[in-house]
């Protein structure tokens, strides 16, 4: 009978670690550099972490482009986020139907089990996903066309504003951007656990749009919806 036996963690040269693995070396030496300055600087908080489990207060909800992480824009420390993205920061309304949800699941998770605080809508600038909800004349990327079908979420707010020629391009882009965040927290409260709460005053929702360009950030208000930019000094 075999028995569970530990890994060989044993450190292996660059040349047999391609060999073996193929991994990308890019990501290898990013790992070296995480390993040696990040982890290092904050190895009592993974300490901890990892003893005492995550305790998150805010929940990010983002989209997956590369340029928009939730860490970076809030300079966030590990264990302070729990971070849920998807192609344009976008959620489904409450539906149990026994389907596989997964945005539904992770947000299951933070609110009921996590219990944060805040749950933050995320959207970006230049979002390719937003464009693509713009533009349904270009072809499906695949048969699948999931991110036709995942961007149709948002159709008729897209067709509105895809209409309106009073603005520029650059300005139906970004207005959609802000309408897909407005958009997501008010299906959010259609989430029981998330309304529940929400009228409870044990959790609030925020909405916030990241320009990628200026590094800036936008903050939504709650009563207007109107977005505007928080001072980056200090009170
Ligand atoms: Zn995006």
């Amino acid at each position: 009978m075999q028995t569970c036996q530990s890994p060989n963690f044993e450190d292996v040269n660059d040349a047999r670690s391609n060999a073996m693995t193929g991994f990308p070396p890019a990501l290898i030496d990013g790992y070296r550099d995480f390993k040696k300055n990040k982890f290092s600087d904050e190895s009592e908080r993974y300490r901890q972490l990892a003893s005492q489990g995550q305790t998150p207060e805010t929940l990010v909800i983002a989209c997956c482009d590369s340029r928009a992480a939730p860490e970076v824009v809030f300079n966030a420390l590990p264990g302070e986020l729990f971070v849920i993205r998807n192609v344009a920061n976008l959620v489904p309304s409450y539906n149990p139907d026994g389907e596989h949800h997964s945005t539904s699941a992770a947000l299951e998770f933070a609110v009921q089990s996590l219990k944060v605080k805040n749950i933050v809508v995320l959207g970006h600038g230049r979002c390719g996903g937003i464009m693509a909800a713009l533009d349904t004349s270009t072809e499906p990327l695949s048969p699948g066309d999931f991110i036709g079908k995942w961007m149709g979420l948002l159709a008729p707010a897209a067709e509105t504003i895809a209409a309106d020629q009073g603005m520029t391009g650059a300005e139906r882009q970004t207005a959609l951007e802000r309408v897909s965040i407005a958009y997501s927290i008010e299906n959010l409260r259609t989430f029981p656990c998330v309304s529940i709460l929400e009228s409870r005053q044990r959790l609030s929702l925020h909405g916030a749009w990241f320009d990628i360009s200026s590094g800036e950030l936008w903050v939504m208000d709650r009563e207007t919806k109107e977005f505007f930019r928080p001072s980056i000094e200090r009170a």
